[in-house]
């Protein structure tokens, strides 16, 4: 009988007796060896950018020239501009270095990082977001505001009301909420953009709307100015495709557990699918702590500004879970160098449908305000100064 058969009958039978454990083997075990160690190709992408206006003939003309250098292409197109992801391996095929003397080729790049386009390398100017007349990035320090969803026209016309008398101009409006539970309060939908419409309207503010799914980006499209993508989505790749193609400007939240390299890949998703104004949100992670509902991650804030020429703003209220928490995080935040924040208020918190413990009361948002003062200006100031790009990505 065999080692393992020996033990198996043992544990059959109850025997406890050590001497059937020791029983030596009789056939000596045959040594197989490994099977070859597979040698993996070093690959090594790159991106052909196009020029701007080229044909459809000339895409063709270079995806033709990229296979027969053995590169898989995949063709990303802009509205102004096509960028071609060549995958392959640099080092042993020749090189694609050829392929900028097509007339329809602007240059020719390697992807060093999972992220190009996102990185202060390409694009060492910080990228300023501009909706409705509001400056986000580069200096300018956004404030957006609004409740957590969208509960009725009284509850969302007075909160727009108050937050445009403290000079707020861009405002959250959740007609679809994603929620952890499906007996929760998932928005008024249809009834929400109804809404939506007349106190933008009225109000003349921008609006920003969370798309919790592709159904939802064309009733969006009529009434949005900004869709944010929340932090479970983060990482839904043909979403984010998807919003890039509208061309609309985007928030992109950090997922839950996301490294700032897969909230920056993400990222890369939507600025090579046509996405031009996007901001980033950090708004907290996952953590074992119960004080706060999330763990704020400012380290990784001060991180991205470096890395990216995209603003990041921060989300205070989903990070403390908690109405007190938030000035002191949303200090903190602009302290550290965020382009801005988005901050849940309410008119009636308290009775709120959803996230009642964070949103502040829209009544008193101009206090909040004044008391944060000081420091918009510390992050408008050390905004204005450059920001070095020679950090590195930790993966
Ligand atoms: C929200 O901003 O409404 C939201 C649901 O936040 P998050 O995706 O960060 O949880
Ligand atoms: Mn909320």
């Amino acid at each position: 009988m065999t080692h393992a058969g020996i033990l198996s009958a043992n544990r059959v039978s109850g025997a406890t007796d050590a001497r059937f454990l020791f029983v030596p083997m009789t056939r000596k075990p045959r040594w197989t060896p490994p099977p070859p160690f597979p040698i993996k190709p070093k690959v090594k992408n790159m991106i052909i950018v196009l020029k701007r206006n080229s044909s459809e003939t000339d895409v063709a003309s270079v995806t033709d020239m990229v296979r027969t250098l053995r590169y898989q292409p995949r063709v990303i197109r802009g509205v102004e501009q096509t960028v071609v992801a060549c995958i392959g391996d640099e080092l042993s095929n020749q090189s694609l270095e050829v392929l900028r003397n097509l007339p329809a080729v602007e240059n020719v790049l390697p992807v060093q990082k999972k992220f190009k386009l996102v990185s202060r390398e390409y694009h060492p100017a910080n990228t300023v977001v501009e909706v409705n007349g509001v400056k986000i990035g580069g200096g300018h320090i956004g404030i957006l505001a609004g409740p957590c969803a969208i509960e009725s026209y009284d509850q969302f016309h007075t909160t727009v009301r108050d937050l445009v008398n403290c000079g707020i101009r861009v405002i959250r409006a959740m007609p679809f909420k994603p929620r952890t539970s499906p007996y929760d309060f998932q928005g008024l939908k249809q009834d929400g953009l109804d809404i939506m419409r007349a106190v933008k309207e009225e109000f003349g503010v921008a609006m920003i709307s969370e798309v919790t799914g592709p159904d939802k980006i064309e009733p969006l499209l009529t009434v949005a100015d900004i869709f944010q993508i929340g932090a479970r989505n983060a990482q839904n790749y043909d979403l984010l495709e998807q919003i890039a193609q509208t061309g609309r400007p985007v928030i992109l939240k950090r997922g839950l557990a996301s490294t700032v390299e897969e909230w920056l890949t993400a990222a890369e998703y939507l600025l090579v699918n046509n996405c031009t104004q996007l901001m980033l949100c950090e708004r907290g992670l996952r953590s074992f702590d119960p004080n706060t509902r999330n763990l704020l991650d400012l380290g990784a804030v001060a991180v991205a500004k470096q890395l990216t020429h995209l603003p990041i703003i921060v989300d205070p209220s989903h990070a403390a879970g908690a109405r007190r928490l938030v000035p002191p995080l949303a200090r903190a935040a602009l302290a550290v160098g965020a382009d801005g924040l988005i901050v849940e208020a309410h008119a009636d918190p308290f009775n709120a449908f959803s996230d009642a413990a964070q949103q502040l009361e829209s009544g008193k948002f101009k206090a909040f305000l004044d008391d944060l003062a000081p420091w918009v200006e510390l992050a408008r100031q050390a905004n204005r100064r450059e920001t070095p790009s020679d950090a590195k990505v930790q993966t």
